[in-house]
């Protein structure tokens, strides 16, 4: 579905909150590079779709009312074999019922298993007088405890973008760091770049996360995306 389907489908039904697949989905139509997937409305499907992408996979919930996933006991990473994905999806659906009853399930999400790779995170947040603020940091306890970002206004220029992944403490890690490959630092500007524009092409997104992105030596993939609407 194109990215205007999406949010309109979403105000529709009253929700502000676009769901895994949708924001990834937007993020695929701007030409950005996210994890393989497939949402699986059964177990059978979801057995279905493992075997199609390829263990392994990843399993998450796929609900509305569930912004953070793996608070719940919704993601599963890992999963390497067909007996393997029966019990995740039992596990998922136990969790679920356990941690958050009222939810409702719309299904399963099959993805493709990331292989590891530096984490970074690239955000967005709207104020009512500056407009869209893009965020980018290191992933994991860079952003949560050394709260190691930076931010530029939106529309950014590729200078601006250049500037953020340098500007950040974090950067020799970036640049390769005792043996480990640098990352590749033109896909995350393509990718600040591409969620720039998303941002001017959609002013009613009020909050953007991309979180967290799998840098590699060449390229990158998104394993997860969520985005919230005025
Ligand atoms: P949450 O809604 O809790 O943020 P995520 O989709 O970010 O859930 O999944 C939680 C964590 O699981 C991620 O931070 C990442 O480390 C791992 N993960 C999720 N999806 C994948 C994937 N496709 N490949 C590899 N690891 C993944
Ligand atoms: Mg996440």
């Amino acid at each position: 579905m194109d990215a205007v389907k999406i949010i309109e489908n979403a105000l529709k039904e009253g929700r502000k909150y676009l769901m895994e697949h949708e924001a990834k989905s937007i993020c695929q139509q701007y030409g950005m590079s996210v994890t393989r997937f497939k949402v699986a409305k059964d177990l059978n499907e979801a057995l279905n779709y493992a075997k199609e992408i390829g263990y392994p996979v990843v399993f998450k919930i796929v609900s509305p009312d569930i912004i953070h996933k793996s608070d719940v006991g919704g993601v599963i990473v890992n999963i390497k074999n067909e007996e393997e994905a029966i019990n995740a999806y039992k596990r998922i659906m136990e969790n679920i019922a356990r941690n958050k009853p009222d939810a409702r399930i719309v299904g399963i999400l099959v993805q493709e298993m990331a292989p590891a790779g530096l984490e970074v995170i690239v955000g967005a947040i709207k104020d009512p007088q500056f407009g869209h603020t893009v965020m980018f940091g290191l992933g994991g306890i860079f952003v949560e405890i050394l709260k190691d970002v930076t931010f530029r206004i939106t529309p950014l220029t590729i200078e601006d973008a250049m500037e953020m992944i340098r500007e950040i403490k974090g950067y020799p890690l970036l640049k390769g760091y005792r043996g480990q490959p640098p990352a590749d630092e033109n896909t995350i500007i393509d990718i600040i770049m591409k969620t720039s524009k998303l941002l001017t092409d959609f002013p009613q997104i009020s909050q953007l996360d991309l979180n967290p992105i799998f840098v590699y030596e060449k390229g990158a993939k998104i394993v997860d995306a969520r985005i919230i609407l005025e």
